[in-house]
């Protein structure tokens, strides 16, 4: 690092981080991001969630679609052209109990005048041995039906889990899919009762309750083709035909270094006051996924991490 304070350090270097290190670097902030990536995780990678995404058709601009790592070096290139400095690795400490802020980062301490946090969430996955190639190499398992619904057209899908996503992410796959079979590990849902409604008036969506996935079935050229399926209360195991898996059993937000520092709700995304992004601690801004369990998508956190830019400058300039 090329100094020992900053005014403005953004840990998170995936579409929230990179923004607010675009608009932090044009208001001669000279900020330094802490590009993360260095989790127990192998999929833990500078760059966010989109490094894990084939092609990106949702983000406005790019009518032709773009590949997530391509995106996401645009977005660094863009940073680093107005003087956004870069150090690897993750924050492992964070002292919040003073200004300016004190960090132990993977290259060092560091001190930061304001600090943004945009280390993102990472989505919760079954921990089957097969399920990361096909969530990284094969394809075929995914846990953004927003991102790659459209894939599925036409084909059958399964998505796992019983909560509002589960509800919403099989709701939506009925748009692209034939159908969309919702394998539940209980006989009850967590859902909200307006979501399962919804759900269970869908006649696209089927439902397989008290049930797991073992195994996802398929491999390299063929993609996903199926899983087995056990039934917990009856112990049969069935294979099941399917050409996707979603996988919408929660998210985990990276706050593990803030617990008891900053407020947040009980799931430990970070609060944030009055429509901007303050978070409890003065000085401190939370941007993208952090403290966004509802939207999660890339231009949003893109643009809460334009916002949280804009929070710390005024902030500084006070
Ligand atoms: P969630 O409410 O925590 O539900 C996760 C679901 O996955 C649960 O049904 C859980 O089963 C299941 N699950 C967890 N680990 C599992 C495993 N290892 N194997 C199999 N199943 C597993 O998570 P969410 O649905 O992502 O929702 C998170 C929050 O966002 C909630 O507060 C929700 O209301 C909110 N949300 C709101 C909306 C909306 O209002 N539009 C949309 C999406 C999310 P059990 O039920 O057995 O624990």
């Amino acid at each position: 690092m090329k100094k020992t304070q900053y005014r403005v350090v953004i840990l998170g270097s995936g579409p929230a981080g990179l923004t607010a290190a675009l608009y932090a670097s044009r208001a001669n902030l000279e900020p330094l991001v802490v590009e993360g990536g260095a989790g127990e995780d192998p999929t833990d990678v500078p760059g966010g969630q989109l490094m894990l995404t084939t092609d990106v058709d949702n983000y406005p601009g790019f009518p032709e679609g773009i590949l997530g790592p391509e995106m996401m070096d645009r977005f660094r290139r863009q940073a680093a052209r107005f003087g956004t400095e870069f150090t690897f690795g993750a924050a492992r400490k964070a002292d919040l109990s003073r200004r300016p802020f004190l960090l132990t980062l993977d290259e060092g301490e560091v001190r930061a005048e304001t600090l943004i946090i945009a280390t993102g969430a990472r989505a919760r996955w079954l921990g089957l041995p097969e399920e990361l190639d096909f969530r990284t190499k094969i394809g075929g398992v995914s846990a953004c039906a927003t991102c790659d619904g459209f894939f599925y057209k036409n084909k059958e899908v399964l998505v796992v889990g019983g909560g509002d996503t589960a509800m919403e992410e099989a709701t939506f796959l009925t748009k692209f899919a034939t159908k969309a079979t919702v394998v539940h590990r209980r006989d009850t849902l967590r859902a909200s009762k307006a979501m399962q409604t919804k759900a269970r008036n869908n006649p696209k969506i089927a439902w397989m309750l008290d049930c797991v996935i073992e195994k996802v079935l398929g491999g390299a050229g063929k993609g996903v083709t199926g899983a087995l399926v056990k039934n917990l209360k009856t112990g049969e195991v069935q294979e099941v035909a399917a050409g996707g898996i979603f996988m919408a059993i929660g998210h985990t937000p990276n706050t593990v270094l803030f617990r008891g520092q900053l407020e947040m709700d009980e799931n430990g995304y970070l609060l944030t006051r009055d429509g901007t992004t303050a978070t409890s601690v003065p000085g401190v801004f939370a941007a993208g996924d952090v403290a966004d369990h509802r939207y999660r998508q890339a231009v949003t956190a893109a643009g809460t991490g334009c916002m949280a830019a804009m929070d710390a400058e005024r902030f500084l300039s006070h």
